[in-house]
């Protein structure tokens, strides 16, 4: 594959909210904290995203669920759309939003220290811990 990136689409439950997103490598991660785990109601898998473009007066909510991220969901069907870091470095759009999510290999587990032990996924993937991808998130922020 060469480094460019290209365009996928996707939409929420309802359609109101659409988007066209900008990725440079096609596949997703699974987030293991309890935050994602309650605001899914399950685990969140996401694409890591250059851009993310959205309709025009798409119904966008957004929930600042942290000192540095926010989690932007459909206030008319409350479909999870995207966990943002708050500087705009990163954009993690959820997998099932996107019109063909079996174009995306699955990559990596994140705070799998958090991951309740009730289950696990068998797939071979680049596990990391909380604090290990807090780390690596910051370290690209400028501040
Ligand atoms: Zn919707
Ligand atoms: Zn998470």
């Amino acid at each position: 594959m060469s480094g460019e990136a290209h365009g996928q689409q996707g939409q929420c439950l309802c359609g109101a909210v659409r988007f066209d997103a900008l990725i440079a490598k096609q596949e997703f991660s699974a987030c293991h904290c309890s935050m994602c785990r309650r605001w899914t109601g399950g685990v969140f898998l996401a694409v890591e995203c250059e851009s993310v473009e959205l309709n025009e007066r798409a119904p966008l909510g957004v929930y600042t669920s942290s000192e540095w991220g926010e989690r932007c969901f459909c206030m008319a069907c409350g479909t999870t759309v995207m966990w943002r870091s708050k500087d705009g470095a990163h954009s993690a759009v959820s997998l099932q939003a996107f019109d063909n999510p079996s174009e995306f290999t699955f990559a990596s587990q994140i705070f799998v220290d958090e991951k309740p032990s009730s289950y696990s996924f068998s797939n071979t993937t680049r596990n990391m811990t909380g604090p290990e991808f807090i780390a690596m998130v910051t370290a690209g922020a400028q501040q």
